[in-house]
Parts: C-alpha cells; structure tokens; sequence
C-alpha cells in the first residue's frame, strides 16, 4: 500500500500549456499530482501521520494549548494545503510544534515553503517574538490573513477585508455572460418584489440578503441538534456550556460573528424552535419570506412574521427600523397594528364610520376570529358588539 502511495508522490511530471498547446515534460520530485481525483486523498493520508505525532506532542508535559482551544484539545486545522497549528506563544509549546514539523518533514519529504509561512501570537514578549523568527525562518503575519478564500481576524472585518470575496462573485458573475448578466443586472434594482414568485408577478429570484439570514439560521439548527462538526463543538465548549434554548443570550465578550449568529437565532426562533420541523435553508427562506399571494395576512400578523422594518432591520436589509407611518417608534407588529398613533387613528375612524367599537388592544386576534366565521355569524358578531 505504502509503496502504491509514494508511486503517486514520486512519479508526477509536469507539461506547460502555453497558448492552447503542451510543452515540455518536468519530472517532480516530489508532490502530487494537481487536480487528481485521488490527490486530495492521498494528502489526507499524509497529513493524518502528521496529526498522529501532534497528538503525542499534547501529552507533552510542557505542551500548552491555545486557550481558547484547550477545552476541546484543538491543536490543528488542515484543509488541502493549508495547514493552521495552534498552540500557547510560550517558548517550549512553540518549540515542540516546530520540532514535531521538522520531524513530519523530514519522514515525508515535504517541506514548508517558508515565504508562504508566518506566525500570528498576541501578548508575546518581543524577545520571543524575534528569536521564533529566527529559529523558523518564518516572519511574523498580520491579520486578517486568508484561509480558504475568507479573510480571517479576531477583529470586525472592514468591507476592505471582504474585497477579496466580492471579486471572485463579481468574476463569477461576469463569467455568466452578457445575456444572463443583464438578466441579473435587471433584476438589482427590483428589491422585495422580483423574489416573489412569478405567479404574483415576481421573477422567483432569491432575494440573498433573506437567503443569508435562512442559512446562518442553519448553524443555530446544527448547535441545537448538536452536530458531529468541530465548531459545533467548539461553540458548545466556549459559549454555550450546555443546551442552547430559545432565549439563550451571548456572553457580552463573545465574537461580533457569535453576536451576530444569536441576532438571527432570536428573529427566526419560532422557526427553528417549532415541533416536527426538520430545518432546511429552503424552509427557513420560505418561513422568512412568505408566499404572500397564499398566506393569510391576519394569521401572519398574529404569528410576528410580517416583514416589518425591525425584522427588516434584523435581517440586514433596512438601514433604520423607524415606523413610516410616524417616523418616531420602531416598526414592530405591536407597534403597526396597536401602538402608533397612525393607525390608532384609523382604527378610531373606522369604529365611528362602521358604528362599532375594534377592541384595539388585541385587533390581531379579534381580525383573525373574524375571518374565521361565517358571514352569518360575523353579522352577527358586528351587531353584538358594543357601540
Ligand atoms: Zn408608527
């Protein structure tokens, strides 16, 4: 097996299309062949000896853990190339990191390319500092760095940050072709109304913004069922500390991406909450975004799920959640259908135009016992109440 593996390490040769045709033929020392199918494979094979050695190297009596991964004894992330290593910045825990690379290195022959190295600590003497650049040969980075095509920082991501990811939707948009790109292009400028369907007269695109929300949604249903994903677990370890509820809050010094994640889990709760459902991002969308041409708008109103602009707000899509009605209070159900005074006002002057007193207090569920009868019973319901 072992020698079925290294044919595929030590065999790879390399051509150069150059201008739609193939030169040359490079024989690799090492490596493995790029865009193979059993490539990604075979690297996973590699890298597991690897994690096996960092495994004795955390029972190393002088071997700390970064803290905020000791809980759950993270001591490394590898995704094909890319290979994050963690661990406390004091000099021995560093030290037996790199020892146990060299050690890797030196049994599977692949090496660091130290360019494309660096370390990141935070509240590390500056001794220290200079004498790990020196030993590793790596320099020090500067956050956010990129992993998997996302910038990562401890710190809020600027919009200067996310540029790189916006390049490549860009690219792929282009990459579309002009047709569908005037198509999209189009249909920017349309905001709520072309995600509905078409047969209300929508064009049935997914509005993103609501998209995004149904699916950070979805990591709230993975930390609820308690998902076999490592940063389910590592949520658990560091925030949650037991069962997620409905009404769970954020320890105040926790991430603005946790923070952020715990904004959606108290907009879509009822969502995620309710009996027999088995949350998909489809279902979350649609929850968000309800087919308005089928649902009952009273039933919608008593179940908060109207778009109003707190929601809106909530969700990322509204700059402000200030009512349009009166632009003081925000526009939450209570507020529409109750507490401004706009709709107060309406309310009055339908009482006195009909003749009939609207219990104002509770209007939503008196409107949704109203369309519930007959429309014998509801004359009659109008002639009973008081005047
Ligand atoms: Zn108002």
């Amino acid at each position: 097996m072992v020698q079925i593996l290294m044919q595929f390490i030590s065999t790879p040769s390399y051509s150069i299309a150059l201008n739609g045709e193939v030169f040359g033929f490079f024989k690799g020392q090492r490596g493995l062949r790029q865009g193979g199918p059993l490539s990604p494979l075979i690297f996973t094979i590699c890298l597991e000896y690897f994690s096996r050695i960092l495994q004795i190297v955390q029972k190393h009596a002088k071997f700390r853990f970064h803290p905020l991964c000791k809980r759950i004894g993270i001591s490394h992330l590898c995704f094909a190339d890319d290979l994050i290593l963690f661990c406390k910045g004091d000099r021995a825990s560093i030290e037996l990191m790199v020892n146990a690379f060299n050690f890797f290195s030196k049994a599977s022959g692949l090496q660091l390319n130290r360019g494309k190295c660096n370390f990141y600590y935070n509240g590390v003497d500056e001794g220290l500092v200079k004498e790990v650049e020196r030993a590793t040969g790596m320099c020090r980075g500067n956050v956010p760095f990129g992993y998997l095509g996302v910038s990562v920082s401890p710190k809020r991501l600027s919009i200067l940050d996310c540029n790189c990811l916006v390049d490549k939707v860009v690219d792929r948009i282009r990459g579309l072709g002009s047709k569908q790109l005037s198509y999209a292009g189009r249909t920017c400028h349309g905001g709520l109304k072309v995600c509905r369907a078409e047969k209300q007269g929508g064009l049935g695109i997914k509005n993103l913004q609501i998209w995004n929300c149904a699916a950070i949604a979805k990591y709230v249903w993975w930390i609820k069922k308690k998902e076999n994903h490592l940063w389910v677990k590592w949520v658990h370890a560091i925030y949650i500390k037991g069962d997620i509820c409905k009404d769970y809050e954020p320890p105040l010094n926790s991430s603005l991406a946790w923070r952020k994640i715990c904004q959606i889990k108290t907009l879509m709760k009822d969502c995620i909450w309710a009996q027999n459902v088995h949350y998909s991002i489809n279902y979350g969308y649609s929850w968000l975004l309800p087919d308005t041409g089928t649902v009952d708008l009273a039933f919608m109103a008593s179940e908060q799920r109207l778009l109003t602009q707190v929601r809106l707000m909530n969700m990322g899509i509204a700059q402000h959640n200030s009512c349009y009605l009166c632009g003081i209070m925000p526009e939450d159900h209570k507020h529409l259908f109750i507490a401004c005074v706009y709709s107060a006002t309406c309310c009055r002057l339908v009482s006195d135009w009909c003749s009939f007193q609207i219990p104002l207090a509770n209007c939503i569920q008196w409107w949704i016992a109203l369309r519930s009868r007959t429309l014998t019973q509801k004359k009659a319901l109008t002639s009973l109440s008081p005047h």
